[in-house]
């Protein structure tokens, strides 16, 4: 497990430049209790850098000599840092937060009581602005009695279930958007009137050497959703023409557009904050995508094909869109970053000895990022 803290107001850069490793464990040399305690040491340090004043006894109350002449002064001059949100993929939350809630649960969501029960007002498929769970938000009591088991994370002063937000990473381009393209590509290729072929598979393969040719084109790395949203969306909307009083191909068509709506929404280009009308644009086609997704799910249920999954996930993308996206930009916030950097740090580990990974990951890490500063420094003298 890598995790890092990274700045809020400085994005659109490399990952080693706006972000610091706080700690890497070997998940198989860890248990609870060692993620318990490097979490109270964190929390301890964020509560510290928020005070913006050392402070002389650690998160158990215990003395620390090397504080003692400290204590009091100013860390940075003044600067403080706010802990503001919290993200990472489900398992980290899972560990991090003793989660009583998951994807298997009765309970599906931190944030509301969304509920898998079938006859549940709450059930999670309803989605919207009027949805029942949106009128059983979860409040810092209820997060403390009900939905976490006890962590180091809600000493934090300030700490708001709302600061830990669900990841646009995992949630849309990971899952919704692999999801509704499956089902897609095996609705557009049962016959040869979209790609050539004698069987499914030659039909298949016709339609990745072109997707493959497309992501070239655009210089993007494959499976990236963006570029699989938009050639699904030219795709089926093209069919959709073609077929005015087709009601399924209408909707699946929809469904792409509003997903490439929602990318342009949240374009980093916005910054932090999104402006009132790509929220506007963001929240509206979230509602389209699971109106047309659910109609599509009904289908392929009363069709009894395995088809259009709706999962957890999805509700999760309404708590971004309305929750999350008027306070801050999912995109800016989401872990692409740091899946990116989890790359490199996971080199690091693979050099280093199994008892001093951490040690020796952090000792790597801090080399590697003060070479690269040294040398744009330099850089920037020359
Ligand atoms: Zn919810």
């Amino acid at each position: 497990m890598v995790t890092s803290f990274a700045s809020l107001v400085v994005g659109n850069c490399s990952p080693f430049d706006n972000r610091y490793v706080t700690y890497c464990v070997d998940n198989n040399r860890a248990c609870p209790e060692t993620l318990d305690c490097l979490d109270s040491w964190l929390a301890w340090s964020y509560t510290e850098l928020m005070n913006g004043k050392w402070v002389e006894h650690g998160p158990w109350s215990e003395a620390l000599p090397s504080r003692s002449s400290k204590g009091g002064k100013l860390i940075a001059g003044g600067y403080r840092g706010i802990l503001c949100v919290m993200r990472g993929d489900e398992k980290f939350v899972q560990k991090a937060f003793h989660m009583r809630v998951s994807w298997v649960s009765e309970q599906v969501c931190w944030m509301c009581c969304a509920s898998r029960v079938r006859d549940s007002l709450n059930l999670y498929t309803y989605f919207g602005p009027g949805a029942t769970h949106r009128l059983s938000l979860i409040s810092l009591s209820d997060f403390i009695s009900d939905i976490s088991k006890g962590c180091a994370w809600i000493r934090v002063p300030g700490f708001q279930p709302e600061m830990l937000f669900y990841d646009f990473l995992h949630v849309f381009d990971l899952t919704m958007v692999p999801d509704a393209a499956a089902t897609a590509l095996v609705e557009l290729s049962e016959d040869d009137s979209v790609w050539p072929g004698q069987s499914v598979d030659d039909r298949l393969r016709y339609a990745h050497v072109q997707f493959v040719k497309l992501c070239r084109e655009q210089k993007i790395r494959l499976s990236e959703s963006v570029i699989l949203a938009r050639w699904l969306m030219g795709i089926t909307v093209a069919i959709a023409v073609k077929r005015p009083d087709d009601e399924h191909a209408q909707l699946r068509a929809a469904v792409f557009i509003n997903a490439v709506a929602i990318r342009q929404a949240v374009s980093l280009s916005h910054g932090p904050i999104l402006p009132p009308h790509c929220i506007r644009k963001l929240q509206t086609a979230n509602y389209l995508l699971h109106s047309a997704i659910n109609w599509l799910a009904q289908g392929a249920i009363a069709a009894g094909h395995l088809r259009w999954k709706i999962r957890p996930k999805l509700h999760k993308l309404d708590h971004i869109c309305l929750d999350q996206a008027p306070l801050l930009s999912p995109l800016w916030t989401s872990t692409y970053g740091d899946e990116d950097m989890v790359g490199k740090v996971k080199q690091f580990a693979m050099m280093a000895k199994p008892h001093l990974l951490g040690r020796q990951v952090l000792l790597r890490y801090a080399s590697y990022v003060c070479c690269r500063w040294l040398r744009q420094l330099e850089g920037q003298k020359g």
